[in-house]
């Protein structure tokens, strides 16, 4: 008995192995026409100051509109892109795209606030990010206040000196850099004081249940304080409650993002609530 289902499930998972390899050939091909003929968009989330609610930033999340499926989420083709060596053509694009949004909007008069750009680890480990960073504010001449990269813990993590090198060589060209999803890496706090880094995301997973869960309440609050004592900028991400943003105001967080303050918005709808801002 144990043989036939043994078998049974060889002749079972075959046909799905081959499904999968056949999906993962045509996204494959697909990506590769998506970079080709520019199948990407930006859109923009608010990141507003705690103390009164005014606009400090935008993070720019990209999405894949699919000629079929529609407008995808990172969730369904970052991890693959990274996987199967797109992440570079794509966070390329990000970067120059997001630079030159923000330096369009700052010359049409509209208030000047930075962006943020998302940076995978794999993405680190490949490229001169320093050096592209340097061409790219040169190229859109952004000024480099105005753009900040979130990293996840992973690329710290690896604590080599090749990571150490290109964040401080971001940092000199006067780039911010965030640690994004802080407190879901299982790293080492060390890093905190290795890196010269300017910003703490508190991952929406602790955000997500305060303010009833007190263990969530106390993590956040820890973390708030440890930000605080390392001169490091708090950032509370996935608020959607009044009660979130009154414990985190209550906290002293420093800015909050999050679909109770505003979701992410194509580039259209950011400029009207940039203008919307400026106005009020
Ligand atoms: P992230 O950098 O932590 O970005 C925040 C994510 O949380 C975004 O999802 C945003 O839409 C979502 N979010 C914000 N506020 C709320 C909220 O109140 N509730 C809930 N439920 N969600 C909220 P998104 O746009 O789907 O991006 C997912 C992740 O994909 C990002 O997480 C980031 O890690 C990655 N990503 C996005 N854009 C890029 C990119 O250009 N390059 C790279 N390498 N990764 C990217
Ligand atoms: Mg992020
Ligand atoms: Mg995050
Ligand atoms: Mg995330």
């Amino acid at each position: 008995e144990a043989k036939d289902s043994g078998r049974g499930h060889h002749q079972f998972s075959t046909p799905g192995m081959a499904d999968h390899a056949m999906a993962s050939l045509q996204l494959q091909r697909e990506l590769h026409t998506a970079i080709a003929e520019n199948q990407f968009v930006l859109h923009y989330q608010p990141v507003v100051q705690m103390a009164d609610g005014t606009l400090a930033g935008f993070e720019a999340l990209v999405r894949w509109q699919h000629p079929r499926r529609g407008l995808l989420a990172p969730d369904e083709f970052i991890a693959f892109a990274e996987t199967h060596g797109f992440i570079s053509p794509i966070g390329r694009w990000v970067m120059r795209e997001a630079c030159r949004q923000l330096k369009a909007w700052h010359d049409t008069g509209l208030p000047q606030v930075p962006v943020a750009v998302n940076l995978s680890a794999f993405e680190f480990r490949q490229r001169d990010v320093a050096g592209e960073i340097a061409a790219v504010l040169a190229e859109t001449g952004l000024q480099p206040q105005f753009l900040e990269v979130e990293l996840t813990e992973t690329v710290l993590m690896q604590q080599s000196e090749q990571v150490l090198q290109t964040l401080q060589a971001i940092k000199a060209l006067g780039v911010g850099i965030a640690i994004d999803d802080f407190g879901t890496g299982y790293s080492s706090l060390s890093y905190l004081k290795r890196y010269p880094l300017d910003k703490l995301k508190i991952d929406r997973s602790f955000v997500l249940d305060t303010p009833d869960s007190s263990d969530d309440v106390a993590i956040v609050t820890a973390i708030i304080e440890l930000g605080r004592s390392l001169k490091l900028r708090t950032v509370a991400e996935g608020v959607e409650l009044p009660a979130q943003q009154a414990l985190l105001t209550q906290l002293r967080c420093d800015l909050a993002q999050g679909y109770g303050i505003a979701r992410p918005m194509d580039a259209l709808q950011a400029r009207a609530w940039l203008a919307q801002r400026q106005q009020s």
